[in-house]
């Protein structure tokens, strides 16, 4: 009798569990786990699934339907990668498909199959390819002159030849210089002359040759290498804290090399796509070849054609990608047998997905993969996360410490400006205090390059009516619109909504409309005004939309080809510029007074990195911190650069309050498009919950933020004690919800769960 065969698949969306689908006889030696199939769902869609099991037990309660047909010959998907998988979708409280949607490159979900990028290339026929041939074969076309350009022109291109099969030339190529069209090659092709055929090209950029260039490491980086290696004896995880500039990256170089030469792959993670740009070419002159950058600012065709290569990496492939270099999402990938993971800045909240689900942490994430691989994880940062040096304190990661920076420039000297008592004496101009300018001006006359640091993108925060003080507002956000000049709009910062300026008030109509608080923007201008001479770029979510703008503006600072470098957190975040005299933080109070139980934590990590890019080559450096509120305790600990103060100050203040790494929070958003539609679900929730779990249950409240794209918003906040069973937590949270959308009158509320959403 023949056995049925199923197969349990996840398909990429918001559903619960895996779905259930019968293999046919003639399919069954091709399906294995990690091969994408088509198959039918709902009425009448299909979507590529990957399988995940297959077994022979027919499931029970509705009708089965089968597999439509079988895309690849070799799983895309490996067994680590499912665990690691169902990892994510339980301690994130998300559905296997969520992660799937979020791990794959789009080219591998949609149902066409993924094309190599091809060229085409001519070469002589065999008959013709003969050296004494030539001269026959011109003389026979004397009378076409195309004809006869053509063939000279291959003859040129393709060089002297020895083997027996002709050598290829490329088509456009030949075209262009034989400067004939794609007919009379034709005619060729025709008359057996010529012949044409597809080669495969990559899309990913050329690998340069290997040039192993290797750093020595000075004494106190040597030091630090050894004392790694002591602590990778007794934890798989060990924090790097070493002050800014202290050469982290060079003591990471030598541990990717010693981990490449074991025969294990590398992952390399940055928060941020603009870093990548630097370290790629530090990494190539130390590796050369086997590196491949992985981020979302890559095509889709190119990621495809990593996550392929990278399959294709096992022992015996000459060719093979030893280190990936890349942002968040670059935890998904299909690593065979990474060794060692290196995760740079690690304190960054860049590695956290907010939306969608999954609300993953690539940090928590890539400490997990790792243990799947029996992989060493290396945290490096001059401002660790407060979660992360607890652990170090408690022993559960290693920690080493570096305290030198590589060239013994002492760290940058800092200076605070009260602009309170300076916009009383009305000595602010604009946005700037006399000190700054002075900084600035002192900077470009000796040639030196200076970085601006302002929170905020576009040009002011909001603009008020003069008159009666009316804000726009967003039409779906409860948020005022930010002003970008530049195009001359008010925009959503929330739901990316736009609208042209009023020109008068819409509610008195009123002409004066007065632009409140300034963004990057603004600066620039400001800037500008002040030092015409100055050549100004300026870092902001509005001029890096692509990969290109990144490394051009990087590049051009690098370069000394700008002198003032204005920019948002993106410009704090590791970059190494070696002319750098001073850096303005134009306003550290929003940063300080934002509602968030991290944002001293923050804010001491921004103020630290972004005064960090300060004197790193030359001579020290100088950092003004325009603030009004300088006695503020934090900004003294930015000034005597004091982490164990911010850490244990904090540390305290999280043990008080009951918040990591005392406490394990989950946050719950309801959102629903009528205000009491969503009390009512709020209020239900939160109740249910507080009859099944004893944990602290703060809200359901309003965010600071209480309506975007239209729905309102509302929050629970969960603390889970430290040592309580986090799981059955969780799974009684998601019993609640699950219980909430069963009723009818809340079935339209949408809940989204977010684990750790810090
Ligand atoms: P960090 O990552 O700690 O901020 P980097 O690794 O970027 O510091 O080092 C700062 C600068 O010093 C870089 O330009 C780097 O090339 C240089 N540097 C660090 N260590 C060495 C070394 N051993 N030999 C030569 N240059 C070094
Ligand atoms: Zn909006």
């Amino acid at each position: 009798m023949e056995q049925s065969c199923y197969a349990d698949v996840f398909l990429p969306l918001p559903l619960p569990g895996s779905f259930t689908y019968r293999v046919s006889s003639e399919q069954v030696q091709q399906v294995q786990p990690g091969i994408r199939v088509r198959v039918p769902f709902g009425k009448s869609k299909v979507y590529i699934a990957v399988i995940r099991k297959i077994h022979e037990q027919k499931p029970e309660g509705y009708e089965i339907r089968n597999i439509l047909s079988i895309v690849d010959i070799e799983p895309v998907v490996t067994g680590n990668q499912f665990r690691l998988w169902d990892w994510i979708s339980e301690y994130y409280m998300c559905t296997p498909g969520e992660v799937f949607r979020a791990a794959l490159p789009a080219g591998l979900k949609i149902t066409e199959k993924y094309r190599p990028k091809t060229f085409t290339s001519i070469r002589l026929t065999k008959a013709w390819g003969r050296k004494k041939k030539a001269g026959q074969l011109l003389a026979g076309l004397i009378r076409s002159p195309a004809r006869s350009r053509l063939v000279t022109a291959y003859l040129a291109l393709s060089g002297n030849h020895h083997g027996d099969v002709p050598p290829g030339v490329n088509k456009q190529e030949l075209l262009r210089k034989a400067e004939t069209g794609n007919r009379v090659l034709s005619e060729l092709v025709s008359a057996g002359i010529f012949e044409s055929y597809e080669t495969v090209m990559s899309r990913l950029e050329k690998d340069d040759l290997p040039s192993g260039i290797i750093t020595e490491l000075n004494g106190p980086q040597r030091k630090a290498l050894e004392d790694i290696h002591t602590a990778f004896d007794k934890t798989d995880v060990v924090l790097l804290h070493g002050v800014t500039s202290s050469g982290k990256t060079e003591i990471y170089i030598q541990l990717i090399r010693e981990a490449v030469e074991a025969g294990n792959q590398v992952l390399y993670l940055l928060p941020e796509i603009a870093l990548t740009t630097q370290i790629i070419t530090r990494l190539k002159a130390a590796f050369g070849a086997g590196i491949a950058v992985y981020h979302s600012k890559f095509s889709d065709a190119e990621r495809v054609e990593t996550w392929m290569r990278l399959l294709q990496s096992g022992p015996g492939n000459e060719n093979k990608i030893r280190i990936i270099l890349g942002a968040r999402s670059s935890v998904f990938l299909p690593f065979i047998h990474a060794g060692l993971i290196i995760i740079d800045e690690e304190h960054e909240n860049t590695y956290k997905q907010f939306d969608p689900a999954p609300r993953y942490h690539a940090r928590d994430t890539a400490i997990m993969l790792a243990r799947l691989h029996g992989a060493r994880v290396l945290l490096g940062t001059a401002t660790p996360s407060v979660e992360t040096y607890y652990n170090c304190i408690t022993g559960k990661y290693g920690l080493v410490e570096l305290q030198e920076r590589y060239l013994e420039i002492g760290m940058p000297e800092i200076k605070v400006v009260n602009t309170r008592d300076l916009k009383r004496r009305k000595q602010m101009h604009t946005n700037f205090s006399p000190a700054l300018l002075d900084g600035i001006a002192e900077a470009l006359i000796n040639k030196e390059q200076v970085i601006l640091f302002q929170n905020r993108r576009g040009f002011s925060l909001l603009i008020e009516c003069g008159n009666c003080g009316f804000i726009p507002r967003c039409r779906y956000c409860d948020v005022s619109l930010t002003y970008h000049k530049q195009g001359n709009h008010l925009n959503c910062h929330y739901c990316g909504y736009t609208m042209p300026v009023p020109k008068a008030c819409p509610s008195c109509g009123n002409t004066g409309l007065i632009a409140q608080g300034f963004g990057t923007e603004k600066i620039e201008e400001d800037i500008a005004l002040h030092f015409p001479q100055a050549r100004i770029s300026r870092m902001d979510l509005d001029t890096t939309r692509t990969r290109k703008s990144f490394e051009q503006l990087i590049n051009r600072f690098e370069q000394k080809e700008s002198d003032i470098l204005v920019g948002t957190q993106m410009v704090s975040k590791g970059l190494d510029f070696e002319n750098v005299k001073l850096v303005g933080i134009m306003n550290a109070d929003t940063m300080l007074n934002y509602p968030d139980f991290r944002a001293h934590e923050r804010s001491f990590q921004l103020m630290a990195q972004v005064s960090g890019r300060a004197g790193r080559k030359k001579s020290r450096g100088t950092v003004i911190i325009q603030t009004a509120d300088h006695n503020h305790p934090l900004i003294r600990m930015v000034v005597t650069n004091d982490f164990m103060a911010m850490f244990n100050s904090q540390l305290e203040e999280r043990r008080r309050f009951q918040y990591p790494p005392f406490a394990r929070l989950v946050e719950i958003t309801l959102k629903h498009i009528h205000r009491d539609i969503l009390d009512n679900a709020a209020g239900f929730l939160a109740g249910q919950l507080r009859k099944s779990i004893r944990d602290n249950i703060l809200g359901p409240e309003y965010p600071l933020v209480s309506r975007v794209q239209n729905l309102y918003l509302k929050n629970l906040l969960i603390k889970i004690e430290k040592g309580r069973d986090l799981s059955r937590v969780k799974s009684r949270i998601g019993a609640r919800i699950t219980e909430l959308s069963g009723i009818p009158e809340f079935r339209s509320v949408r809940v989204q769960v977010d684990v750790d959403p810090y």
